[in-house]
Formats: C-alpha cells, sequence, structure tokens
C-alpha cells in the first residue's frame, strides 16, 4: 500500500519552488513579438523550456517541439498513456491585489497568474508522476506528458506537436475540475450576413453598430450612431429604457447625430444567461425608432430572434440531448454600418445528435430574409463524450472516490479542454466541487492544499492507468 498523500507531502517544499519559477514567467500569446524560433512570443516558450529543464533535472528524457509544444516521457509500453496540460495563460488584465507574475501565499492560497489555470495543475500532475518515477514502481505502458503553449487561443501548439509527433491512444488533461469532465457539446459559429442595400430613407438613419470583442463572450457593451432630426427626446426614452431593463445608459447628442452606449454584463458564452447582452437590448431599443428600412431590418432581426433567446428556439435550433443536455446560443459579435450592411457572429454548443450543416439550415430557413444569409464560420469541433463504462472514467472517478471520499459523477460541460483531442480522453481536476472558479479572473489562486490533494490523485491515477 503506498501512502500517496505521504509521498507527496514529503515533496511539497520542492513542488512549490518548481511551480513558482514556472508562475514567474509572464507566459500570455505574443505574436507581436513572434520570431522564427518563438512563433508565439517568448514568454510561452520560455514557460515550456522552464517545465522540460526541471523534468530533465529529474532524470527524465523530454521532447520540445519547435517551441510551441513539448513533451515529457516516462515508461515503456506500446499504449500511449498521454497527459495534456498548457503552460500559456490569459493576459493578467486589470484588478490585481498582488503582482500577477509574483506568486504571493495569502492563507494557504498561492495567487499568481496561471496558479488554477494552468500551471497549478500541470505542476502537480508532473510531481505525481515524479512520485511514480522515483518509487521506481513498475510500468507497462508509455506516458507521454504533452504540454502545449496556445491552449487559450488558437491551439497552434499542441495542433502542430499532433502533426509531428504521435497521438496518445489515451488520456486527460488536468485542466478542469473533479470528479471529471467526460463529454464536451460540440462548437460553431454561424455568421449571419445582412447584404447593404440602397436604403430608404426614414426620419432616422442606423450609421453603425457595434458590439462583442470575442466569439466566446457575450458582449458586455454596445454603441449604435443614428442620424436624423429632432433626435432630442430620444435621450430620456432610452436612459429609461436602460433602467427598465437594468443596463446602464449614456448618450452623446451632436448636431443630427446621436451615439447610443449600453452596457450590460459579460460572461463566457458557455451560459448566455450568466450575462447581459448589452448588443441585443441596444437593437431592441432602435426598433422602436423611425429607422430607414436597412437599419431597421438589422435591429427588428436581431430583436426578433436572437434576443433573450440563449436556447435558440426564436432561430429553430432548440435542440435537446438526454444526455448532452441542451444546445445554447450566444450571439457575441455585431457589426454594422450604413454602407456595407453587416453581421452577426453567433456562438453555438451544441449537444450530439445535430450538426452544424443542420443548424445552419435551420437558421436560414427560419430568418429567410432575401438578403440575408447565414454560414458556418471557421471551425466546428464536433460533440465529445467518452462513456461512463469506460476503464478510463471508471478508473479516474475510483481513484478520486477512493481518496475524497466522495461520490464521483460524470460531468458534461459546453467545452472545449484539451481532454477533447483523443478520442478517449477527459478532463480531471484539478479544481474541487465547492471550490469558486477564478480562471481567468484577477487575482486567480489555487489552495495549496488542492495542489496537493491532486497531487496525490494524480499519482495513483497515472498508476492505476499505466502499472
Ligand atoms: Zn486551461
Ligand atoms: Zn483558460
Amino acid at each position: 500500500m503506498i501512502d500517496w498523500q505521504a509521498e507527496v507531502e514529503k515533496r511539497q517544499d520542492d513542488l512549490l519552488a518548481d511551480l513558482e519559477a514556472i508562475l514567474r514567467i509572464d507566459s500570455e500569446r505574443d505574436v507581436a513579438h513572434a520570431t522564427k524560433d518563438y512563433p508565439l512570443g517568448a514568454g510561452p516558450a520560455e514557460a515550456l523550456t522552464q517545465m522540460l529543464t526541471i523534468a530533465q533535472r529529474d532524470g527524465f528524457t523530454t521532447k520540445n517541439v519547435e517551441n510551441v509544444a513539448g513533451r515529457i516521457e516516462f515508461g515503456a509500453g506500446d499504449e500511449i498513456l498521454g497527459i495534456l496540460a498548457h503552460m500559456d495563460v490569459v493576459p493578467a488584465g486589470d484588478g490585481w491585489q498582488t503582482k500577477p507574475f509574483e506568486p504571493t501565499i495569502v492563507d494557504g492560497h498561492l495567487i499568481a497568474r496561471g496558479s488554477a489555470d494552468d500551471k497549478g495543475p500541470a505542476m502537480a500532475a508532473y510531481y505525481a508522476l515524479k512520485i511514480i518515477k522515483e518509487l521506481g514502481l513498475p510500468v507497462s505502458k508509455t506516458v507521454h506528458y504533452i504540454f502545449g503553449t496556445d491552449e487559450e487561443s488558437e491551439w497552434v501548439g499542441i495542433e502542430r506537436y499532433l502533426e509531428v509527433e504521435p497521438t496518445p491512444d489515451f488520456g486527460f488533461s488536468p485542466d478542469a475540475e473533479f470528479p471529471i469532465i467526460n463529454g464536451e457539446k460540440g462548437i460553431a459559429d454561424f455568421k449571419i450576413n445582412f447584404k447593404s442595400e440602397l436604403s430608404t430613407v426614414g426620419e432616422i438613419r442606423l450609421m453603425n453598430f457595434t458590439s462583442g470583442l470575442r466569439d466566446n463572450m457575450v458582449p458586455q457593451t454596445a454603441t449604435a450612431t443614428v442620424e436624423g432630426h429632432q433626435l432630442d427626446q430620444l435621450s430620456d426614452q432610452f436612459v429609461a429604457f436602460a433602467a427598465e431593463n437594468g443596463l446602464v445608459a449614456d448618450v452623446q447628442v451632436a448636431d443630427h447625430q446621436t451615439v447610443f452606449n449600453l452596457t450590460g454584463k459579460g460572461a463566457h458564452a458557455l451560459e448566455p444567461r450568466a450575462g447581459v447582452n448589452a448588443a441585443t437590448y441596444l437593437a431592441t431599443f432602435l426598433t422602436d425608432l423611425p429607422l430607414d428600412s436597412a437599419g431597421h431590418e438589422y435591429v427588428t432581426v436581431i430583436k426578433d430572434h436572437f434576443h433573450l433567446d440563449s436556447r435558440g428556439a426564436n432561430l429553430g435550433i432548440e435542440y435537446t440531448d438526454d444526455l448532452m443536455g441542451e444546445l445554447t446560443a450566444s450571439p457575441d459579435i455585431f457589426r454594422y454600418d450604413v454602407e456595407n450592411g453587416g453581421h452577426v457572429i453567433l456562438n453555438v454548443r451544441f449537444p450530439q445528435g445535430i450538426t452544424a450543416e443542420v443548424i445552419n439550415a435551420n437558421i436560414a430557413k427560419t430568418i429567410d430574409h432575401a438578403n440575408i444569409n447565414s454560414e458556418v464560420y471557421g471551425r466546428v469541433e464536433t460533440p465529445h463524450y467518452v462513456p461512463a463504462d469506460d476503464p478510463l472514467v471508471k478508473t479516474l472517478l475510483s481513484v478520486y472516490e477512493k481518496q475524497t471520499g466522495e461520490k464521483g459523477h460524470e460531468q458534461i460541460i459546453g467545452g472545449g479542454t484539451y481532454g477533447r483531442i483523443l478520442d478517449r480522453g477527459v478532463a480531471f481536476g484539478a479544481q474541487f466541487p465547492g471550490q469558486p472558479n477564478v480562471m481567468h479572473q484577477a487575482n486567480e489562486y489555487m489552495p495549496i492544499a488542492d495542489i496537493l490533494r491532486a497531487t496525490a490523485i494524480y499519482a495513483e491515477a497515472i498508476y492505476e492507468l499505466v502499472k
């Protein structure tokens, strides 16, 4: 019987020192400073190199793949267990009480950008592997512990890795939560295009409409400019509309132009109900004005088909699967101007049983205006699910249950972790149930006790998977 927790405690100081060294590196994607050697900027490659150097120090064989990905090797055998983590971080952003790249311990919390996503969990999984190695436990499979450096953006590193290196047979990503994530919905964007047309002049012309920063975030702010006469009374109407709906309004009036700014609440697109979409509210307000026909069509379609409709009912794409749950729809980017027409980009997370093509056809059929069309936009991620009775899922859950005393259960989320890369791939930890999710937020932290608990779980889990 191995006392995994005791093995972790013996190495606690070393683990924290190694983790802090990695956390000190600002490994945000920085393609503005890309070079031939550092395609994603220097930071992500530095964090990767540091991780591989630690592993070499401990006697592991490592491989650096073009400074965008890498791996640590262990064991022997034809079958490969993949562990998939990432060394990049999202930008630090504002609102920190400590310096984001100077790891600080307060009340047992290790605070730093990347402490929870994903350097803390990644180091926990590394020490798990190190413990198995140092105990000299017999293994019958190969372990490839793989690091990407662009998980937060376009997955450039991990995709390059999979092009030139063997794909593991099964595995897990320590980049989510316990007990397990064994299913992820599909993800696709749809671009709804509004062709420009010679607009018949209404009393008021919609000059432009702009909202949304990213295709995976509910837009927090929206701006529209209108032109016309006698716009004075609109300010009051707008402020009243915002107040009624719990948003914040700001209006700038100049000559014959008025600019409307509305602020709602941003949120992750995987649950649009957590946000307040500033764009669909602003469009809804504008439908009551006597706008030119093209402008009127743009805001009316938004009101009729996108406003307060996180399940896509008004787009004709509502769909639920018993296992994977509801399709969600989040309109996240809006661009319109009077010269060029406009578009809306809709981010959809869909369960098994439906495809992006079918969703697109249904959107086109539902909106059905002569000068509007819909297209699948960019890459489509298909739904991913590893059955609960797969030995991988069973093993991970049984180790989790044994060590925590908590009942394990399967979980399916809106996407998208490295777990989906492998047909038999899941995400496993390291956030424990009941802990707030602080990933991507200011003052990101991970409780040190949780890092150590996760290390012990990973050690036993890896050993059970490769013994
Ligand atoms: Zn992550
Ligand atoms: Zn992240």
